[in-house]
């Protein structure tokens, strides 16, 4: 745990007690601070209050005797409306803070440049994180990975001289934290999300750049305008930097995907320059596709920035077993090829393992998102034969039509036993049991980790199964 010391002696609100909030209390009282805690919601309150936590109603507090608000990422501090906490924390001139910036000041007190790799975007993240995390363990680090994903940031070891904290940052995070100052600040890229949370895409863009704007060096996405826009603005306050990309670009300095690896092109000068090539992916199984690519790219110069030798960063890169539930691959059965890609809750998501593979037996359905998966309807070449689950079965078979063979199967089950029998005859070189759903999982599952653990079981039950025949 880093203990929150820099209200040692002082009194705080803390409002939100889910899991980052709980740990937040603890670290605050670890640090010495005296924390009024409280959340809308009885069963969390039980939950602190097991704990040790001491519980407060900020709705009738008097908020002059606080020094600081400290909120939960989930909760809302602009849009749709502040939420009351905030609110009545502006009333009284109290300052409003999250988990990050905690760990940002204990930073700052105890080893102002410890390694500190800071990553946000609005696709990519976790991979991006977990797969820098992975390159700096096996290359000899002593890594802590956490933020939004995994662990929460302050239940991780403190900042250290010899210790790098690689941390996930959403906007919500970022919006918390005034004073982040990475030594690496990794901006992947902007496409609009969590509008409802941040008003417009401009205002959620202004709070990604905060991320990139204060780090010591920066690598960012030249795929979108946002970031593109971020990056002359960069490039004009004279920041040190990595652009990045998923395509083949010119662009001097800039780590790109292309074929099956990653490049550069060096200036030689008198306006010549030479595509250095950096990393081939050809071996990292789990950095399949130009999505990953990107991640790949980013990971490769965050990492290159904190002094890695190219060696250790492709050693790293080929050894990463990826997350789970982001294409997955989990087993195989002969030459079918299983993959796990429970978190592709959207057609967006569903695109990137389409692009990835040929010869899909692919399972969708569920909750269904708006548009549902019309604008797939380029890669449904791709797709031998499509399964239908959950509540969006009638949707999805008349978007299909006679344009993808398909067949409503209902539940999860059936439709792997179903897909596979298919995929075994069909002769496709390396056919694919994808799971990718397009849609959300609440109609048959608590959520995508429970359906993708549900995947993964049925699968190792039905290979095991087939190979006793
Ligand atoms: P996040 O943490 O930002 O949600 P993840 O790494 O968990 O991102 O990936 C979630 C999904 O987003 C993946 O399954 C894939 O479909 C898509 N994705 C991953 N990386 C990228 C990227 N660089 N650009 C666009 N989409 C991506």
């Amino acid at each position: 745990m880093t203990p929150a010391s820099s209200f040692a002696g002082r009194k705080v609100a803390l409002f939100g007690l889910g899991g980052s909030g709980l740990s937040t209390a603890r670290a605050l009282m670890a640090g010495g601070a005296q924390v009024a805690a409280w959340d809308d919601g009885e069963a969390s309150r039980q939950r602190a209050s097991a704990q040790g936590v001491t519980l407060e109603d900020l709705k009738g507090a008097d908020w002059a005797q606080f020094a600081a608000l400290i909120l939960a990422p989930g909760v809302p501090l602009t849009h749709p409306a502040p939420h009351w906490t905030v609110e009545k924390a502006k009333a009284a001139g109290v300052e409003i803070i999250g988990d990050v910036e905690l760990f940002c000041r204990e930073r700052a007190r105890l080893a102002s440049d410890a390694s500190f790799v800071a990553i946000t975007g609005s696709n990519g993240k976790s991979t991006t994180t977990a797969l820098i995390a992975h390159i700096l363990r096996e290359a000899g680090h002593d890594v802590q990975l956490g933020g939004n994903i995994g662990t929460p940031i302050l239940d991780l070891e403190p900042p250290g001289q010899g210790r790098v904290h690689v941390i996930e940052c959403s906007s919500f995070q970022i919006d918390l934290t005034p004073s982040l100052n990475a030594s690496v600040g990794v901006l992947l890229n902007i496409s609009p999300d969590h509008i409802d949370r941040h008003g417009t895409i401009e205002n959620y863009a202004a709070v990604k750049e905060r991320l990139v704007a204060k780090a010591d060096h920066v690598v960012i996405g030249v795929d979108d305008d946002y970031c593109r826009a971020m990056l002359r603005r960069l490039i004009g306050a004279g920041k040190p930097l990595t652009p990045i990309s998923q395509a083949s670009t010119n662009l001097l300095g800039c780590t790109h995907f292309a074929g099956q690896g990653l490049h550069r092109a060096l200036a030689l000068g008198a306006g010549r320059s030479l595509m250095e090539p950096l990393a081939s992916l050809k071996g990292a199984r789990a950095l399949r596709g130009a999505h990953n690519g990107q991640n790949a790219a980013a990971a490769f110069s965050a990492c290159e920035a904190l002094g890695v030798d190219h060696g250790a960063i492709c050693a790293g890169m080929a050894s990463f077993p990826g997350l789970p539930h982001r294409m997955e691959e989990i087993t195989r059965l002969g030459s079918v090829l299983f993959v796990n890609d429970s978190k592709a809750t959207n057609a967006d998501a569903a695109e990137k393992a389409l692009l990835s593979y040929d010869d899909v037996f692919w399972i969708i359905g569920g909750k269904a998102k708006e548009g549902g998966i019309e604008p797939l309807r380029p890669l449904f070449h791709k797709v031998r034969k499509a399964y239908l689950i959950g509540s969006a079965s009638e949707d999805f078979a008349a978007t299909l039509g006679s344009a993808v063979a398909h067949e409503r199967c209902g539940t999860l089950d059936a439709a792997i036993e179903h897909a596979v029998r298919d995929a075994m005859a069909s002769n496709a070189r390396e056919p694919v049991v994808l799971l990718s759903p397009a849609c959300a999982s609440y109609d048959q599952f608590a959520n995508f980790e429970v359906r993708g653990n549900a995947f993964r079981d049925l699968a190792a039950a039905l290979v095991a199964r087939l190979k006793q025949v």
